[in-house]
C-alpha cells in the first residue's frame, strides 16, 4: 500500500502535459477575448517619454514594475535627460537604485546607454530595434517595449515571462526559447497587435493565469485554453530521478 502512494507521488513529480498547439483562428479568438477583458491592459511602468520608458524597462530586469515605479521619480527628478544621466556620479546612481537587484550593474547600463544616446543620437533614443540593441543594458525584449509603447512600431512581440507562460499554455507555441516564442507569435497574430497583445498576456498573467494556481474557473477563455484545469504541468520539466546513494547501493 505504502509503495503504491509513493508511486502515485512519483508519477505526479513527473507529470508533464503538454497542450495542443491551436489554430490561428483560435488564437486570434481567444486574443480577442483577452482584449476585451483586460480592456485597460497598458505598460505598467511610469514614464513620461521614450528615455524614461528606455531607463524604466532597463532596470525592471529581475525586479518588479512596482518597485521600479518606487525609485524611477527620483532618478528623474535628479538626472532628468540622457545629458544629465551621462555625467551622473555612479555612486550617487547607485544609491538611488539600490533597493533594486543587480543595481550595480543596472546603474553601468543606464549610464552607458545615456552616453551612447548623448554621443551617438543627438540626445535623443533611437527608433530601430538595430540601434537600441546597440545600448548597453538593452535586448530585443526592451527594444520591442520601446518601440511599441512609445513609438507605436513594434518591430517584434514583447516575450517577458508571462508571455512566455501564457503562449505554451495557451497553444501558440511549443518552444521555450524567448526568441523562437517571438517567431511563433508574429506568425499568428498581424502586426497592429503585437503591442497590445504582449500587454494582454501580461495583466492576464499577473491577474488570473498565475504561474502556481492560475483561476481557470474564472477565466474568460476556459473554453478554448487547450491546458484548462492543468495548467501548472506545462512547461514543467519532469522530476530528476535521483540515483541510489553507495551506501544504499552496497547495503543492497
Ligand atoms: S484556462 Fe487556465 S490555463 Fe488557460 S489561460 Fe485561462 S487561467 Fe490560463
Amino acid at each position: 500500500m505504502a509503495s503504491r502512494k509513493a508511486e502515485a507521488t512519483k508519477a505526479a513529480a513527473n507529470a508533464v502535459f503538454v497542450p495542443e498547439l491551436v489554430e490561428r483562428p483560435v488564437a486570434r479568438r481567444i486574443f480577442a477575448k483577452l482584449a476585451k477583458h483586460h480592456h485597460d491592459a497598458h505598460c505598467e511602468l511610469d514614464h513620461r517619454n521614450p528615455f524614461e520608458l528606455l531607463v524604466a524597462t532597463v532596470l525592471s530586469a529581475q525586479s518588479t514594475d512596482v518597485m521600479v515605479n518606487q525609485v524611477t521619480p527620483e532618478l528623474f527628478r535628479r538626472w532628468p535627460t540622457p545629458e544629465a544621466l551621462a555625467r551622473a556620479d555612479v555612486a550617487a546612481v547607485e544609491k538611488v537604485l539600490s533597493r533594486l537587484g543587480m543595481y550595480r550593474q543596472k546603474t553601468r547600463n543606464i549610464i552607458g546607454l545615456s552616453r551612447a544616446i548623448t554621443e551617438k543620437h543627438g540626445g535623443t533614443v533611437p527608433k530601430s530595434l538595430a540601434e537600441l540593441v546597440e545600448l548597453p543594458g538593452v535586448g530585443r525584449k526592451t527594444a520591442n517595449v520601446v518601440l511599441g509603447v512609445a513609438f507605436g512600431a513594434p518591430e517584434g512581440v514583447v516575450v517577458d515571462t508571462h508571455v512566455q507562460r501564457l503562449s505554451q499554455r495557451l497553444g501558440f507555441t511549443r518552444h521555450g526559447d524567448p526568441k523562437e516564442i517571438e517567431q511563433d507569435l508574429m506568425q499568428l497574430f498581424p502586426r497592429k497587435d503585437w503591442d497590445r497583445l504582449a500587454h494582454v498576456l501580461i495583466f492576464h498573467g499577473r491577474r488570473i493565469c498565475t504561474a502556481r494556481r492560475p483561476a481557470c474557473a474564472a477565466c474568460p477563455v476556459q473554453r478554448e485554453c487547450p491546458s484548462a484545469f492543468r495548467a501548472e504541468l506545462v512547461g514543467r520539466k519532469p522530476a530528476r530521478v535521483r540515483k541510489p546513494a553507495k551506501s544504499q547501493t552496497a547495503r543492497a
